[in-house]
């Protein structure tokens, strides 16, 4: 029910952690983190409160300064740690708000492809196919688009790549999202509240918007695919 997502230059799961207490107040049932450590994924999730989650990433901590993070509110699949996000396939890692409305068909049309699915969400069909066209050889951004343009439903999402550690992309269609921007580092939020103590200057994904970000700052687009600008508003730093 809440997404973070943070490319920057200091540790990203306190970051993210913090962020989704401030997210805490739409509700949740379950609560995961993933960052990329030399370029590899790596997850912690926890079934019910983000204190669970904390003591996991006390007992197991996460490296990374790139990464993202979710609060659940299940609507397929019960509120598990199997079922939490982010979900991984591959090379990618997803957090998903909302719901996939066709996912039924893309996932029988990815299990005739002979992958493999561990949980009952439809968070997950999404990110096989997007592993799946970054298997066929598409770079992250076309295999963003490629994804985005056959989901059906409400969503926001955020991806992270293998080996892309300077990549965040970000996806709003019928559910918010918001990006930040940082002094050397770029933060993607569900609300203006996720972003307060990170970001000075916040932009606003129009439905049908996603969008790009790396270190250096965020190239947006339409649903197109075709490059848009996306007022940047002032806001007031909240410590
Ligand atoms: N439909 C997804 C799930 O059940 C996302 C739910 C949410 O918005 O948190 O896992």
């Amino acid at each position: 029910c809440g997404i973070c997502g943070v490319v920057g230059t200091r540790p990203a799961a306190p970051v993210i952690f913090e962020a989704l207490r401030r997210l805490e107040y739409r509700g949740y049932d379950s609560a995961g983190i993933a960052t990329l450590v030399d370029g590899q994924i790596e997850r912690r999730r926890a079934a019910g409160k983000l204190d669970n989650l904390e003591r996991v990433l006390e007992a197991a901590p996460l490296a990374g300064t790139t990464g993202i993070g979710h609060t659940r509110w299940a609507t397929h699949g019960v509120p598990n740690e199997t079922n939490a996000h982010p979900h991984s396939a591959g090379q990618v890692t997803i957090v998903h708000n909302g719901i996939i409305e066709n996912f039924e068909a893309l996932r029988a049309e990815l299990e005739a492809k002979g992958r493999v699915f561990l949980s009952d969400t439809d968070t997950e069909t999404v990110a096989h196919l997007l592993d799946q066209y970054v298997s066929d050889g598409l770079p992250p951004r076309e295999a963003a688009f490629a994804t985005l343009r056959r989901l059906e439903g409400a969503y926001a999402i955020a991806m992270i790549f293998a080996d892309h550690d300077d990549m965040l992309i970000g996806a709003r269609h019928g559910a918010p999202l918001a990006v930040g921007f940082g002094d050397g580092e770029m933060f993607l939020g569900s609300d203006s509240l996720a972003l307060a103590p990170l970001a000075r200057r916040i932009a606003y994904l129009e439905d049908g918007d996603w969008c790009v970000l790396t270190r250096a700052g965020a190239q947006f687009y339409d649903e197109r695919g075709e490059a848009v600008e996306r007022p940047i508003q002032q806001v007031a730093l909240i410590a």
